[in-house]
């Protein structure tokens, strides 16, 4: 059942958060008000209730077996990834590898695109709000192949600054690696009018989407970025399990990225001969349970739609904006046109981690640190920043809980 809440949002919270067993522990002796949906998001009884069922009814090795168990499992894995794909609007079940998370998906195409393609002097092209896991892989290749990182730089809004984006991309670009959604900023990058600049320059685009899946629909025909890479724990599926898609005829063309068992077709001593995409780049048994999991948070946020969820989201970043805008000595870093799911912010005088340990006395659960991107905390000027970040079960009310924990970090820092 739906019901009209919040600013004419089409989402039943109450319902929902029924769905999250967590969220009714108290922490603290207090209700828990669980804000940290950046780092990762909670799992509801239906990826729970999928995890054990797998366990108690299907536990197998995939793939090579020949038993029941094997083909139960093997079917529901295989499954997993047609729902990945359609989630995605990926054209093919190919197209979608399960990897360990968004980390795992852009290591590997460092690794598997980057060293065919990238040589001494070319450039790989980044911008200034990446999560580490979208810098450091291209510094390995960097540094293998005496290439160059040139990172289009971010203006005080936290956007891209496109002309300089544009003026980066030149003849020796190899590769264009760029977050769909900023975690540090909530930024929204306009992926479609990079992945056009881009082609129209023979530039192929990898989409950093970890941030963006939760909040926005995701179509990466439409976007017509050649990799897109994503982890199953920021949308309420479990940890260790992640996703690149990529277009059938480059992954067809890259190597694999890992040798062992399940990616073969057969190995003697002298010659191994590698199974076709997407296996060749999923060695040794896989997290049949995650891709599992996964499957089922997709489906539990279909059932309520993705766009629902956006609109509630939003309608909880305006008003936290609003808010949180109005606390003295407030400063939201980050104020993009287009935002998704993200405040962080800094408290005049008072350092972030004192305020996330006070809010943790009043059961508020936020990050503070520099959210893996400390090129963005330099280009700010500050070592860290507190960040609230919402999910779906997130309720106004909560909004008004951390603007409440806030004044108590004023008075004890004797601001107010
Ligand atoms: N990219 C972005 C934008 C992120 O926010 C994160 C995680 O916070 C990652 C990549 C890495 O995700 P994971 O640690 O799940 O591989």
């Amino acid at each position: 059942m739906k019901t009209a809440l919040h600013g004419g949002t089409e989402l039943d919270v109450r319902a929902i958060r029924s769905d999250f067993p967590i969220l009714a522990r108290p922490v603290r002796r207090t209700p828990l008000v669980y804000l940290d949906n950046a780092a990762t998001t909670q799992k509801p009884k239906a990826v729970l209730e999928s995890i054990r069922a797998y366990y108690e009814e299907m536990n197998s090795n995939i793939h090579r077996g020949v038993h029941y168990l094997s083909e139960l499992a093997t079917k529901a894995y295989e499954d997993a990834r047609d729902k990945v794909r359609r989630f995605l609007n990926a054209a093919d079940a190919r197209e979608i590898v399960f990897t360990r998370g968004a980390t795992e998906a852009i290591n590997l195409v460092a690794y598997a695109y980057g060293r065919a393609h990238v040589g001494p002097g070319d450039e790989i092209l980044i911008t200034g709000m990446e999560h580490h896991s979208n810098i450091v892989p291209w510094q390995f290749l960097r540094d293998e192949k005496g290439a160059k990182l040139q990172v289009a730089p971010i203006d005080d809004r936290g956007e891209l600054v496109f002309e300089e984006f544009e003026r980066l991309l030149t003849p020796r670009t190899k590769l264009v690696a760029v977050a769909h959604v900023s975690n540090a900023l909530g930024t929204v990058n306009p992926i479609k009018r990079i992945v056009a600049l881009a082609h129209a320059r023979g530039v192929p685009v990898l989409v950093d989407g970890a941030q963006a899946v939760p909040h926005l629909t995701v179509d990466v025909r439409d976007l017509d970025c050649d990799f897109y890479a994503f982890s199953g724990h920021k949308i309420y599926a479990p940890t260790g399990i992640g996703v690149l898609y990529g277009k059938l005829a480059l992954l067809d063309r890259m190597p694999p990225y890992q040798g062992g068992g399940e990616m073969i077709l057969s190995v003697t001593f002298e010659k191994t001969e590698y199974k076709k995409t997407p296996y060749k780049f999923e060695a040794g048994t896989p997290n049949i349970e995650g891709a599992i999991a996964l499957g089922a948070a997709i489906e539990y946020l279909n059932g309520i739609g993705i766009d629902h969820i956006a609109a509630h989201e939003h309608d909880l970043l305006r008003y936290a904006t609003e808010r949180l805008s109005a606390v003295p000595g407030l400063r939201i870093i980050g104020t993009a046109r287009e935002k998704a799911g993200v405040i962080s912010f800094e408290l005049a005088g008072v350092h972030p981690h004192d305020v996330g340990t006070i809010l943790d006395q009043e059961g508020i659960a936020i990050r503070t640190g520099h959210h893996c991107a400390q090129p963005v905390m330099d280009r700010f000027g500050v070592a860290a920043t507190a960040r609230a970040s919402f999910g779906l079960y997130n309720t106004m009310e909560e909004v008004d809980a951390l603007v409440a924990a806030l004044g108590k970090v004023s008075q004890v820092f004797g601001k107010s």
